[in-house]
Order: structure tokens, then C-alpha cells, then sequence
């Protein structure tokens, strides 16, 4: 015999460390420090100190400004900074324009 369990399903919420949001795990960027540096871990399963932000370009100049490397008790190299910045130069830089809606020109 065997006995379904429903579980209540359980999304992993991490914390951007660029903005501190809460978020689902999902939605973020994984940064891990290696012994050879600090890399992006696209699949979030690499082994070290991780770290989390979101895919938008404020929350990593914030991160690599100093919250990252305060998150991953380690100092940027020339390197990592080289690469995360390489990184940062895809996203875009906002995932919600502000003005969106403002942006409509009403006429008199
Ligand atoms: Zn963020």
C-alpha cells in the first residue's frame, strides 16, 4: 500500500544582496566564491560561499561597490571585478521602467 504525502511545496528564498529583497531563489543570480576567485554559478551548484542578486544592473554595482564582497568574506581581485563587470555590461538596467506609464504625452 502505499500512501501519497502532499507536501507543501517549498521555494527557497534567498536575499539580494544588492537591494536586501527576499526573493524566490529562482529569480537571482548565484555568485560563489572558488579558491581561485569569485565566479557566476549559472546553475547554483558549485561548492564555496554563495551570494545572490537579482538580474539588473543596480543591484550588482551595488554588490560589487562592497556588499558582495562583504557576503563572500573575500576581496574582489582586478579579475573577479573584470568578470562580474562583464557580466553586470548584459543586463539590463532595470527590470521595471519607472516612468513607464508617464512616458504618454497628453495633449490639451
Ligand atoms: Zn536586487
Amino acid at each position: 500500500m502505499t500512501a501519497k504525502v502532499i507536501k507543501p511545496k517549498h521555494i527557497p528564498q534567498r536575499t539580494c544582496i544588492g537591494c536586501r529583497t527576499v526573493l524566490a531563489k529562482r529569480t537571482l543570480t548565484r555568485i560563489v566564491r572558488q579558491p581561485d576567485g569569485v565566479f557566476i554559478d549559472p546553475t547554483g551548484k558549485l561548492n564555496g560561499r554563495g551570494a545572490y542578486l537579482h538580474d539588473q544592473k543596480s543591484c550588482w554595482e551595488r554588490g560589487l561597490r562592497g556588499g558582495l564582497a562583504n557576503a563572500l568574506k573575500t576581496t574582489l581581485t582586478a579579475e573577479d571585478r573584470a568578470r562580474l563587470e562583464s557580466y553586470l555590461a548584459n543586463l539590463p538596467d532595470e527590470t521595471a521602467p519607472l516612468n513607464a506609464e508617464s512616458a504618454q504625452i497628453v495633449e490639451n
